[in-house]
């Protein structure tokens, strides 16, 4: 068997339009233009970059992308004084703080300080909470996407057997939150697990967000599976997932490549969380 090969890219492209489209309709009927803010603390390289294209995207799509670059040596309350005044303008819907922040800072207060109805990110404590629960909640962004590819392939998840390797507060545990409540069967597996091949054998659909290049091989997949590598790692041979992409393909009925694959759908749902936060701020329902 060869799989079919999901193609993140196209389907983000795709979503972007669709955004776009909703986005020119809120301005047109509504007059109003969502906003993200981005807060970037000191010159990390690979967050620069995130940070850069994140705003590209966002003013593609037309909305308004505002940046705030502070150095490393900003404080915990320079950082809370900008969150409070992002959270008291109404032209900001979402809030967006790059992670990770420099060590001298509290990461879990600074996300915490971040209105629950503007945390795009779905970090809050209070999102966190609400997924759980099963209340209306903002979504992580990267979770967000790699469901959409499975509903996409799948449609009704119900009753398939999904294992998540990784426990993430950013990744895996929000994931195994939204297989759950599409009603797969949701075991979630880390580092102390045991036999982990044998759990990911029994599985229909198998999210990997470990951060090891290739752990994930043909012998470790069930015949016909969906296999969605959320992994980005940097190695002396370019970006790879922890996925081996070319020994599970042989095996899986269908799998995401890296790049190509979840990393394109997690800055496109950041679009459709914000453009989510703008009609919810205005009373308005939440786009298709
Ligand atoms: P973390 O390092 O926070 O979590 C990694 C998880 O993997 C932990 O739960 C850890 O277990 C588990 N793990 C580590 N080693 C093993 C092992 N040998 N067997 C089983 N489980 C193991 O990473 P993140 O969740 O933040 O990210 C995971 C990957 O996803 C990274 O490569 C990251 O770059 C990528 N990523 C990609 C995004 C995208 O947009 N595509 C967005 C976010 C992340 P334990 O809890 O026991 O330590």
């Amino acid at each position: 068997m060869v799989a079919e090969r999901i193609d993140g890219k196209a389907f983000a492209a795709e979503l972007r339009e669709r955004i776009a489209q909703q986005v020119a309709a809120l301005k047109a009927e509504h007059d109003l233009v969502p906003g993200l803010a981005v807060v970037l603390v000191g010159d990390d390289p690979a967050s620069q970059v995130y940070v850069g294209s994140k705003g590209k995207q966002t003013v593609a799509a037309g909305m308004n992308s505002y940046e705030h670059r502070l150095p490393a040596e900003a404080t915990q309350a320079d950082l809370l004084a900008l969150i409070g005044r992002l959270n008291a303008d109404s032209a900001v819907h979402g809030i967006l703080v790059q992670l990770p922040l420099p060590d001298h800072i509290d990461e879990t207060e600074i996300i915490n300080a971040i209105a629950v109805k503007k945390d795009v990110d779905g970090f809050t404590v209070a999102n966190t909470g609400r997924l759980a629960t099963g209340q209306r909640a903002m979504v992580p962004c990267t979770p967000l996407g790699c469901l959409m590819l499975l509903r996409d392939r799948l449609g009704d998840l119900s009753g398939l057997n999904a294992v998540v390797i990784g426990r993430s507060n950013i990744v895996g545990k929000p994931m195994a939150a939204l297989l759950l409540a599409d009603n797969a069967t949701v075991t979630v597996a880390h580092s102390r697990s045991r036999d982990l091949p044998a759990i990911t054998r029994a599985a229909d659909i198998v999210v990997a967000a470990v951060g090891r290049p290739g752990m994930v091989r043909g012998d470790w997949v069930k015949p016909g599976a969906t296999v969605i590598d959320v992994g980005i790692n940097r190695t002396e041979s370019g970006l790879v997932g922890d996925v081996d992409y070319d020994s599970v393909a042989e095996v899986a009925g269908a799998v995401t490549p890296v790049p190509g694959g979840v990393g394109p759908m997690t800055i496109a749902c950041l679009l459709a969380n914000t453009l989510t936060a703008c009609c919810r701020a205005n009373g308005l329902p939440d786009p298709e």
